[in-house]
C-alpha cells in the first residue's frame, strides 16, 4: 500500500474552510472554539479576533455593527434572553436565519454530551427566493379565481362561497340575514350609445359607488353581466331597506364622466330578509323573484319579496 502523504486533519480542515456552508463549534462555556471562514462571515467576524469570544459577544458584534445576522430586536439583551430558551435546550435544533445582506441561512445545532455545541449553515437563499415568489404567485392566481377583473368586485363563485360561509357560521343564531340582487337599466342602451368600452366603465364606476355605499363587513360581488348582489348579515329588514335604498340612490345621482360627457344610469333591486338558518338558493331566487318586481313596476326601485319578516315594510 502506498503511504500516506498529506495530513488527513489538515486536509479535513482546508475542506472545511473553502467549504460553502458555515461550521463553528462552541465549547461546554459557549466559546467560539472553532469556525471556518463562511461561519465567521454570518457573524462578520473578519474584523474581530475570535479568541475568547462567547456567543453573546458574536451577537453583540453582530447588532452593533448592524451586519450579518439579522436581528430584529430594540433589546440585544431581550433578544439573547429569548434564544437562551431554545439554545442548547435540546440535543439537535433546525432553523432559518436571515441576514442583514438578504441571504437566508439554515442553522443545525448539534449539542454533544460533553457540552459542545456543533453548528453548521447552509445558504437556502435560493430556496427561500424561489419559494417566497411561488407564494406571490400561488396568492396572485388564488385573487384571480376569485375575483372579478373589471371591477375587482368578488365574482360569482366568490361571492357564493363567501355567502354559504356566513351563512354556515351564524346558522343558530338570532338574527337575520338579507340578500339584495341589482340589476342595471336598459344596460344594452348604454352599450349601444356608449360602446362596449363605456358600458365597461359604466360597471367599473358602479362597483365604486357598491363599495362606497356599503359597509367594510358586507359581501358584494359582481354575479353576471350587469347585475350585482350584496349579502347583508346579521342586518333587520328595515336597516336592510335603507340600505338598498342608499345603493339605488348613489347610482341615480352619480353620473359617470366618460369622454366629456355625463352618462346618467339607474338600476333596480330585488331584496329578500329572513332568519339566518336559511339556504344560499332560496335567499338568491327571493331577491331575484323581488328585482323582476322592480323590473316590472318601472325599474330604478327597490322591492321586497314578501314575507314575514318584510311584511311590514311592503304594507
Ligand atoms: P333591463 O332594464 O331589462 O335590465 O334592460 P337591459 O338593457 O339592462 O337588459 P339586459 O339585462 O338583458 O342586458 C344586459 C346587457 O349587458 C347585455 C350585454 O350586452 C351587456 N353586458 C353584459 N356583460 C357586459 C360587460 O362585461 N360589458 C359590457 N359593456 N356590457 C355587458
Ligand atoms: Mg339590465
Ligand atoms: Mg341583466
Amino acid at each position: 500500500m502506498p503511504t500516506q502523504s498529506c495530513d488527513t486533519t489538515a486536509l479535513l480542515l482546508r475542506f472545511i474552510d473553502t467549504s460553502k456552508d458555515g461550521y463553528g463549534v462552541f465549547d461546554a462555556n459557549d466559546k467560539l472554539i472553532f469556525s471556518n471562514y463562511v461561519f465567521r462571515d454570518i457573524f462578520c467576524l473578519e474584523d474581530i479576533c475570535t479568541d475568547g469570544c462567547n456567543f453573546a459577544d458574536l451577537v453583540h458584534h453582530a447588532f452593533t455593527q448592524k451586519r450579518g445576522l439579522n436581528i430584529e430586536a430594540n433589546d440585544i439583551d431581550d433578544w439573547l434572553s429569548y434564544v437562551g430558551t431554545v439554545r442548547r435546550k435540546s440535543e439537535f435544533r433546525l432553523f432559518e436565519v436571515d441576514l442583514v445582506d438578504g441571504r437566508w441561512m439554515l442553522f443545525s445545532e448539534h449539542l454533544l454530551d460533553s457540552g459542545e455545541l456543533l453548528v453548521h449553515t447552509k445558504d437556502i437563499t435560493r430556496q427561500k427566493v424561489t419559494e417566497s415568489r411561488l407564494k406571490r404567485s400561488n396568492e396572485k392566481l388564488h385573487h384571480l379565481a376569485l375575483t372579478d377583473e373589471l371591477t375587482q368586485l368578488a365574482n360569482r363563485r366568490s361571492f357564493v362561497e363567501s355567502v354559504e360561509s356566513e351563512l354556515a357560521r351564524c346558522q343558530r343564531s338570532e338574527g337575520f340575514v338579507t340578500m339584495v340582487v341589482m340589476d342595471l337599466d336598459y344596460f344594452k342602451n348604454i352599450n349601444d350609445q356608449y360602446g362596449h368600452h363605456g358600458g365597461d366603465e359604466v360597471l367599473v364606476h358602479v362597483a365604486k359607488s357598491l363599495k362606497q355605499a356599503l359597509r367594510q363587513y358586507d359581501i358584494v360581488g359582481r354575479i353576471g353581466g350587469e347585475e350585482f348582489a350584496i349579502f347583508l348579515g346579521q342586518t333587520d329588514a328595515v336597516t336592510s331597506l335603507e340600505v338598498a335604498e342608499r345603493v339605488r340612490a348613489l347610482i341615480a345621482q352619480t353620473p359617470l364622466h366618460y369622454e366629456g360627457r355625463e352618462i346618467y344610469l339607474t338600476a333596480s333591486l330585488g331584496m329578500t330578509c329572513r332568519p339566518c338558518d336559511v339556504g344560499f338558493e332560496q335567499l338568491y331566487a327571493e331577491a331575484d323573484e323581488a328585482l323582476y318586481m322592480a323590473k316590472g313596476r318601472g325599474r330604478n326601485r327597490v322591492d321586497v319579496y314578501p314575507s314575514e319578516q318584510t311584511h311590514e315594510l311592503i304594507a
